[in-house]
């Protein structure tokens, strides 16, 4: 659902300026510093990137899923690094609160999210708990109106860099799989938490990855997102559905740039005296790119458009999400065999981008865990 096409489409253009000017021309400097320069950041804030999924009522823009969506295509055009830096903030950091928090919770860091202020993350994922999200064994114990939360969380995208932290603990040590879980805002500076430096990662440099340490972490019985134990599973997969359309349209953007790039390699270099854009075999590999992006694209317009209908996405949002990293995959590799040895050579436009969208396929629910998802839920509503 798109609210106010003019509108938007003023906003849209004003999204495409910046990328162009200001953080294009910037995507070397990026991956080989391993950082974003703070007055690019600032210039996020100014645009309110960082609070586009948030409700209006608390700073953000409240856009739809469809206008979040296009958002997402477009953003995902330049290093997949820019838009890590906000999308915490419009996606998974901000989401548990806005389904679930409570209207105090709401109140007080909404707001904050939404203008950048403050950097949000999402801290599921353990050591022994991967894809198996359930398997957690970070404990939050009760003591009076506290609780000591007590385990170590990897992998956490802007961890390092954070100031609020969606913490997902297990508060029933008895209760098996998803039951006895609960989310607690946590924030920096709070005794116990630490972040050490990030990892260093294949790609998608300038966007800080890391570990959340929590030892005896006292919070307040305030900090449980929705004020009630045992609901913290249930939040993040509400999270995590609506993530999966953002993340599937993060995957076309790469997907439309990198489909440009082969064009403009396929047009200026020439062998056998002609530019090899005339040879079939590479025409072949940029029509079979644009037509999945194309695919991709329909497909996460259609989901989210559903999903402001109202209508339960969970099976389509998983297809989404599993066809566009797959597909963006895809496309990555063929770019490098277009540019051809340059394409695998430091510092070349395929190279950094073949390492960036790597990471699609694995995060946000691996491909095979979306497989088996898509295929359980397919045969449960084919009544055959
Ligand atoms: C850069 C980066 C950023 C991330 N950001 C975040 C974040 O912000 N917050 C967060 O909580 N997490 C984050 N993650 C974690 C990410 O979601 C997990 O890495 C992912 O869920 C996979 O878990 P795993 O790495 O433990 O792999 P594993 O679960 O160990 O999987 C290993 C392999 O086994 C396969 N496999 C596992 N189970 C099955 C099964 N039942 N059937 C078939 N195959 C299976 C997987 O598909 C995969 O191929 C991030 C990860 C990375 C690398």
């Amino acid at each position: 659902m798109i609210r106010n096409p003019v509108k938007f489409d003023t906003m849209l253009q004003q999204i495409r300026t910046f990328l162009e000017t200001e953080c294009k021309p910037i995507e070397p400097l990026v991956d080989q510093t391993d950082e974003i320069p703070e007055s690019v950041v600032q210039r996020m804030r100014d645009l309110g990137l960082f609070g586009h999924s948030i409700p209006e009522e608390y700073g953000g823009a409240g856009l739809t899923t469809e206008e979040l969506a296009r958002v997402n295509i477009e953003v995902s055009q330049v290093a997949t690094a820019f838009r890590a830096r906000f999308g915490g903030n419009t996606g998974i950091a901000s989401e548990s609160l806005v389904v679930d928090g409570t209207p105090e919770q709401k109140r007080k860091y909404l707001p904050l999210l939404a203008s950048g202020e403050v950097t949000g993350c999402f801290a599921l994922t353990e050591p022994e708990a991967g894809s198996d999200a359930t398997a957690l064994q970070t404990t939050a114990v009760r003591d009076g109106e506290y609780y000591e939360i007590s385990g170590k969380k990897c992998f956490i995208t802007n961890a390092p860099i954070a100031n609020l932290f969606t913490v997902f603990a297990r508060t029933d040590p008895q209760a098996k799989g998803a039951a006895g879980i609960t989310a607690f805002l946590i924030e920096r500076g709070t005794p116990g938490l630490s972040t050490p430096p990030a990892y260093r990662k294949l790609g998608q440099h300038g966007s800080p990855v890391g570990e959340v340490i929590l030892e005896r972490v006292r919070v307040h019985e305030s900090a449980i997102i929705g004020a009630k134990e045992g609901q913290g599973f249930r939040t993040a997969m509400k999270a995590l559905n609506k993530q999966r359309i953002n993340l599937a349209g993060l995957c076309v953007g790469p997907a439309l740039r990198l489909i440009t790039e082969m064009v403009r390699q396929a047009r200026t270099r020439k062998q056998f005296g002609r530019p090899i854009s005339e040879f079939q075999l590479v025409q072949q590999m940029i029509a079979e790119s644009n037509t999945e992006a194309h695919a991709a694209r329909a497909l996460v317009l259609e989901t989210a458009r559903k999903r402001d209908d109202g209508v339960d996405v969970t099976l389509e949002a998983s297809m989404c999400k599993l066809f566009a990293s797959e597909m963006c995959g895809r496309v990555a590799d063929r770019t490098v065999q277009v540019f051809g040895g340059g394409g695998y050579i430091a510092d070349n436009v395929a190279e950094r981008f073949y390492r960036d969208v790597r990471l699609f396929r694995l995060y946000e629910g691996t491909s095979q865990i979306h497989i088996t998802n898509i295929a359980k839920r397919t045969m449960a509503t084919l009544a055959v």
